[in-house]
Parts: C-alpha cells; structure tokens; sequence
C-alpha cells in the first residue's frame, strides 16, 4: 500500500463572468475562485493546473477577444500560481509534474512559473494549440502554454504514478481533452474535476453551460463523475463560490 499523498487547495485570485457561461439561460454574474491543487506524493510534487498568468492583475489584453466576457481580480506580485505555492511553503521550481485539466486561460495561464515541471496532458487538448480559429479567439492561448515543457501527451485515463493515488480521469466535452484528477488521500477520495462541473448545480441538475465544446459529451463525463460519487468519491467542482468556503473553513476532508 502505497503512502497515500495529501492535496492542498489554493486560490489564484477571483474571476467575474456571466452565470450564463456556468448555468445555461440564468441572469447576472457569478465572481468565482480560480483554485490550484497541489499533491504531496512520495515520488514527486504534483501540481494540479496553474491559474492565471501574472500579468493578468495588470493588464488583460493578452485574453483578446475574452477580455470582455472575464474580469480576473489578481493580486499584482503575490496572487498567481509562483508567490501562492511559496506563500503556503512549496517551492514551484520543485513541482515535477504538472497535470493540466485543460488549456484554458485559467488553468494553464501560469504555466511560465513552474518552470521545470513535466507536463501532463491529454493529446487532444494539446492539438487546440494548433486550432487557428480557436486561438484566434483567444480560447487557448500558445503564448502561455508553449514554453517548451517536458509534455507526457496522453490518451485517456492515466495513472500518474502506477500505484492508483492519483489517476487523470478523461473528462471531454468542456474542451475536446479535458480531464479530471481522480486522489486517493487518508480522508477518503477525491475527484478534481476541473471545468468538467463548474458548480454542485451543474451535477445535480445536470444543468450545462451556454458554451462548451461538445455538449454532448460534457454530459456523458458529467454523469461519469455522478458515478465517482456514488462510489465514495468526494467531489470538488473547478469553480464553486459556496464549496470552495467550506474547504477554505475546513480543509479538503470528506463532506465537503
Ligand atoms: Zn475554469
């Protein structure tokens, strides 16, 4: 039995948005958590996506045609992925693996700070790089994720040290290779589940957003992660105001 790793949840700053983009057809805005996950393993120092990019508490014109559908709210010099790890004690040019859920802005937007990690993910999310009418529109971004990182590309789940503490659980729908990150910790399981599940609501009522990459599929990992939960699995959403209060209070134990 493997020693099993801890998970710590940070926060890389706040983002303001439409809840139409989380919630399909509801009205106003929701301001939300853009979380990090650092895994203590015995084998490594895992880090699980990477937030937003520094330069975004300054100036926001590196998101172009999303500039005006998101409001990053980062601290300037403290409040991206680097300053947040060595704030709570992690030293990011020892992180050693990376797993992305996917490469959006506010996931691998602070890939320029963990500088020597290996890159995990999935092959078809890498390909949205090289999508000229995605990046044209400010969907993946190669200037912060092309920065000549060691890349594990893989095809569907994976297992990142072979012992079964820590699995990416592919999870499209809301980008063509999304993931999740399935951990086995002493309080039980957890699944990270990115953008997958903005929100319990989205779970629970099966409630999609107003855009994704293929609905269809969102819905299929959707109930994928419906099924992690009934297996014990402790859910934690990519961005819930409410749940994310409860882990800042007590910490990612069970119940959350
Ligand atoms: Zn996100």
């Amino acid at each position: 039995m493997p020693k099993l790793p801890r998970i710590h949840a940070l926060s890389t700053g706040t983002m303001t948005s439409a809840l139409d983009g989380f919630l399909q057809g509801e009205e106003g805005d929701i301001t939300y958590q853009v979380p990090i996950f650092v895994l203590e393993h015995d084998k490594g120092l895992v880090l699980v996506d990477t937030g937003l990019h520094p330069e975004l508490a300054t100036d926001t014109s590196r998101l172009g045609a999303l500039e005006a559908m998101f409001q990053p709210n980062l601290a300037d010099g403290s409040g991206s992925v680097g300053p947040t790890l060595e704030a709570a004690g992690f030293d990011p040019a020892q992180v050693t693996h990376l797993l992305l859920t996917h490469l959006h802005f506010d996931h691998a937007g602070g890939m320029v700070e963990i500088p020597n990690a290996r890159v995990t993910v999935q092959t078809d999310e890498w390909a949205g790089l090289s999508d000229e009418t995605m990046v044209a529109f400010g969907i993946y971004n190669p200037a912060d994720c092309d920065l000549g990182h060691e890349r594990n590309e893989v095809e569907g789940d994976h297992d990142v040290f072979g012992d079964g503490t820590i699995t990416c659980l592919k999870t499209p729908g809301h980008t063509a290779g999304h993931q999740s990150v399935r951990v086995q910790t002493e309080d039980g399981t957890f699944v990270l589940c990115g953008d997958c599940c903005y929100l319990r609501r989205t779970l629970d009522d099966e409630h999609l957003p107003s855009f994704s990459f293929d609905a269809e599929k969102q819905l299929a990992s959707i109930r994928r992660l419906k099924g992690e939960q009934a297996n014990g699995a402790t859910l934690i959403f990519g961005h819930d105001p409410e749940q994310w209060a409860n882990i800042v209070a007590d910490g990612l134990h069970t119940g959350v």
